[in-house]
């Protein structure tokens, strides 16, 4: 080949193959989704009606005032240190941070000044990221959580959602059970920063508490696809293991308490109430959109169930909201 034409993740597969043999399917989802210039992530903005799929903070602006205002609690309980700084893994469109910026602003104006830091490979993401939430803060794009750990000094408080589903994972035995080995190591340099100096960080992914075996999927346009359907077109994701990563997050002194179902963690923090204080002076049509994106988020049927909620704090005890009647581990 003489020209530089753009490689598509099909051919790179193809040429990989032919060279060193079988390629692990951990290899494959990693260049489906990150491979420069053709990945996924790295050459599309995959979300809403028109994408591929649609994420809690892009049903309801609710979403992300909910989690922001759950973290301005933690920080309140945190003694309000004054060097904190916010982060986001994986941040798509940047609405999640926007949201929760928003609701900063009105209640705790400490964490709407801290500083900004973004994981996020994606360049095509990161600009988007940049126009949603650049011009109101100081914003710092990092390639992984070691970088983001490295280039910051003070108590992490921050948000992953639907990150860990997108790190490659490693099925073993014919897809009877899955390991992430990228998630464990992700944990481990959050939960190293969060037992040095403190903070809190929520995880939200689809998952359950212990290994899922056989959940990696794909979907395009809405649909389910075939795994090998056009590499790189569609997104592959699979179920997060939150107890592999309650393990990786222990092991470095670390709290990772849940998880529980999103519908009823966003219940038991006020999602109702909110909801109430948003219809109030809101009109017929606007009060339906609202009851809808409740219903999406928290419904069984919908994401309420197979979606959980975790959090990352320093060791210790005690129950933070939203997690009270779980059992104690
Ligand atoms: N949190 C957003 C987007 C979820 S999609 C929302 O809820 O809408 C996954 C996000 O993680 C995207 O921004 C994607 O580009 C990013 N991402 C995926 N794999 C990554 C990796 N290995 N390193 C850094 N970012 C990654």
């Amino acid at each position: 080949m003489t020209g530089e034409a753009p490689q598509t993740v099909e051919d790179e597969i193809r040429r990989r193959i032919e060279a060193d043999g079988p390629m692990p399917f951990e290899a494959y989802m990693a260049a489906c989704l990150g491979a420069e210039e053709a990945g996924y992530y790295q050459t599309r903005d995959p979300f809403g009606e028109a994408g591929d799929f649609v994420t809690a903070p892009e049903i309801s602006g609710m979403f992300g005032e909910m989690c922001g205002l759950y973290l301005a609690h933690m920080y309140e309980l945190s003694g309000k240190p004054a060097d904190a700084v916010v982060a986001e893994l994986g941040p798509g469109r940047g609405t999640l941070m926007r949201d929760m910026r928003h609701a900063w602003s009105a209640l705790m104006p400490e964490l709407a000044a801290a500083p900004v830091h973004l994981v996020e490979t994606s360049p095509v993401l990161r600009s988007i990221q940049n126009g949603t939430i650049g011009e109101s803060a100081p914003v710092t794009w990092h390639a992984d959580t070691d970088e983001l750990v490295a280039g910051i000094e003070g108590p992490l408080f921050g948000i992953a959602n639907e990150f860990f589903d997108a790190l490659p994972d490693a099925p073993q035995d014919g897809m009877v059970a899955e390991l992430c080995p990228q998630a464990d190591l992700v944990m481990a340099a959050l939960a190293r920063s969060v037992s040095a100096r403190g903070g809190a960080m929520l995880v939200i992914d689809y998952g359950r508490d212990g290994n899922p075996g056989d959940s990696v999927q794909a979907v395009a346009a809405h649909k389910p696809v075939d795994l090998f359907h056009e590499p790189g077109q569609a997104d592959l994701s699979h179920w997060v293991d939150f107890a592999a990563l309650r393990r990786a997050a222990e092991t470095q002194g670390a709290r990772l308490i849940g998880p529980v179902a999103l519908g009823r963690f966003l219940m038991r923090i006020g999602l109702a109430m909110r909801a109430e204080q948003a219809g109030a002076h809101a009109g017929p049509e606007e009060r339906r959109a609202l009851l809808a994106a409740i219903d999406r988020l928290t419904s069984p049927a919908q994401m309420g169930e197979v979606f959980k909620v975790a959090l990352l704090v320093p060791a210790g005890t005690g129950r933070p909201p939203g997690f009270e009647t779980e059992e104690p581990r």
